[in-house]
């Protein structure tokens, strides 16, 4: 059994076949999913599909892409939303990504410190979303785990060692996605190696990055598989012995999520 804990089901890629894409994830043994907000302003659709598909459970907040655009949710609305509605299992996501400058970085920090805010009270995992950031990240987490711990997940991690580092350092969980399937990913295949068992989740990301066996295709919960391979490839366990980790941590990190 495997969890993907990141994947964006409301996008209009699945609209016609959301149905058999659920069904091909329990047939791969893929038994419960995280759709992961990227706005507030939609969360009535992610509450509709996890009201639909009850292995589908889902997450609050705003991505850094959006930053500008809800500034005025406050921590209490995220707090709020997230306890007001059983299948919210998670806060973000959120964070920083000057990789696309479409928001200003001020921005896109004020509405990352309102979701640490509101993760800090709820205890429920922050949903990370870093790129080309590493610096200003590293040094976020560090100053906001000292005014207070929150359960965290650098999701999709791309980044360099001294992030990854960071993160296990504070207590977080490290999501490889299928860029690690990726032949020329070895870099980020390194960094995963040197990150204890108890740390590691697999995310697909779905639409996005379809791992190598089915890259240039659209991605699906599905195809996590393939990065739960490779990553127990990198540690030198079984697909078996790195489904169980994997799936014990993602509950361990969504402590929310019941076990179906
Ligand atoms: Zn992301
Ligand atoms: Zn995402």
């Amino acid at each position: 059994m495997l969890i993907d804990t990141h994947c964006h089901l409301d996008f209009a890629d699945f609209e016609e076949e959301r149905d058999d894409l659920v069904k091909r994830a329990h047939d791969a043994g893929v038994k419960q999913m995280v759709t992961i907000s990227t706005r507030v302003a939609k969360l009535e659709g992610l509450l509709a599909l996890t009201t639909r598909y009850p292995s589908v459970f889902c997450s609050v907040g705003t991505h850094p892409n959006n930053a500008g655009d809800e500034l005025d949710i406050t921590a209490d609305d995220l707090v709020r939303l997230a306890e007001a509605h059983e299948k919210v299992v998670a806060i973000g996501e959120c964070g920083l990504d000057y990789f696309y400058d479409t928001q200003t970085p001020e921005d896109q920090k004020t509405g990352f410190l309102r979701h640490i805010e509101a993760a800090r009270r709820t205890q429920l995992p922050l949903v990370i979303h870093s790129r080309s950031a590493d610096d200003d990240m590293a040094a976020i987490l560090r100053q906001e785990t000292e005014k207070g711990a929150f359960p965290f997940i650098l999701h999709c991690f791309s980044a360099g060692e001294m992030l990854a580092k960071t993160g296990v350092e504070l207590g977080g969980f490290i999501s490889f996605s299928g860029i690690l399937t990726f032949p020329k990913s070895q870099e980020l295949r390194d960094i995963a190696r040197d990150v204890p068992l108890d740390r590691l989740l697999v995310e697909t990301d779905a639409p996005y990055l379809a791992p190598k066996r089915w890259r240039g295709k659209r991605n699906e919960p599905s195809y996590v598989v393939n990065t739960a391979e490779v990553l127990a490839e990198v540690k030198g366990l079984s697909y078996a012995e790195m489904a169980e980790i994997t799936t014990a941590n993602a509950f361990r990190c969504f402590s929310k999520m019941p076990r179906l």
